[in-house]
């Protein structure tokens, strides 16, 4: 393994003992992460940005997605509080920021990044990311060396676990990640738990892509199956379960709002989505911006 892994791997082991299970470092208390665990072997780790997957085992740490960059150390400390194995591989669930953007960090170190075809693609064009006031690619060391077209599946720490592309869900990158073996699903921003869902249009996604994606990732659960969503708690399939019947809803009452002839502003001025605010609104997505996303999703299809 590099040597840096191993330096990160044994500051990381000191760190943790001193700090426990939340890790926070100088950096700042916006910068901690939490470690929790899913099920034997299978990890969840939680702070600011997407939530990670760790899997764990005789063989080695397998992350899916890194957050920001400046929480590599803190993810590494988390990592060393469950295994003394080095994070050998990552794979992104899609290309948003606060997923891949530990990458360059872990692709410096030696670690293998994996993704869906789309997310080297997007990762590597030339207004990618904003850098001060201009935009860039991301650099090499932060592209995913292995990129899939539809799935792969990986055979690793007596786990199988099966990453799986759906089409135009919340971008047209998407990875789901199924742990066949152990009844658990990491479904990427693919599902926001208890969260209106950022469906990002720009960048390849549609509502009902990702009404679609909820949906196979609903029939691959029962009731004891873990569901890591990218944004919110660990969670069940009843939870994902009310997320598609909520989304479904708001797509209801889009259509029901485009039909009637009204403009956007005309259809907002009626607060269409008031009786959901409260359970679903958050910081990021308020009624009004989930039902404009979804209004101009539907209205371009129809074009
Ligand atoms: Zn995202």
């Amino acid at each position: 393994m590099p040597r840096l892994i191993r330096s990160f791997t044994s500051l990381s082991f000191l760190i943790a003992l001193l700090a426990g299970l939340t890790v926070a470092t100088a950096q700042g208390q916006e910068d901690s992460v939490e470690i929790e665990k899913v099920v034997d072997g299978i990890y969840m780790i939680t702070g600011r940005g997407g939530n990670i997957g760790l899997s764990v085992g005789d063989d080695t740490a397998f992350l899916i997605d890194d957050k920001f960059a400046p929480m590599t150390e803190n993810i590494m400390a988390a990592v060393a509080t469950v295994t003394d194995k080095p994070v050998e591989f990552v794979i992104n669930t899609h290309w948003h920021g606060d997923h891949v953007g530990g990458n360059e960090n872990f692709g410096k170190a030696g670690t293998v990044i994996l993704s869906h075809d789309n997310v080297r693609k997007r990762m590597a064009a030339p207004d990618a990311r904003r850098v001060g006031d201009g935009r860039e690619p991301y650099p090499d060391d932060a592209l995913p060396i292995i990129t899939f077209d539809s799935a792969v599946t990986f055979h690793l720490n007596g786990q199988t676990f099966r990453a799986y592309h759906p089409p135009r869900a919340h971008t047209d990158g998407d990875a789901i990640i199924h742990f066949e073996s152990h009844n658990v699903i990491h479904m990427g921003d693919v599902f926001f738990s208890g969260l209106y869902p950022f469906i990002d249009i720009a960048s390849g996604g549609s509502v009902d892509g990702f009404i679609a994606a909820m949906e196979g990732g609903l029939a691959l659960a029962d009731e004891d199956t873990k569901i890591i969503p990218g944004h919110g708690p660990l969670s069940s399939k009843e939870d994902l379960a009310a997320s598609i019947a909520m989304l479904k809803e708001v797509k209801r009452r889009v259509a029901a709002g485009i039909a009637s002839g009204k403009s956007l502003e005309d259809l907002l001025a009626d607060e269409p989505l008031a009786d959901l605010e409260e359970a679903w609104a958050w910081r990021f997505i308020n009624g009004k911006r989930i039902y404009t996303a979804v209004y101009n999703d539907l209205s371009s299809a129809g074009e």
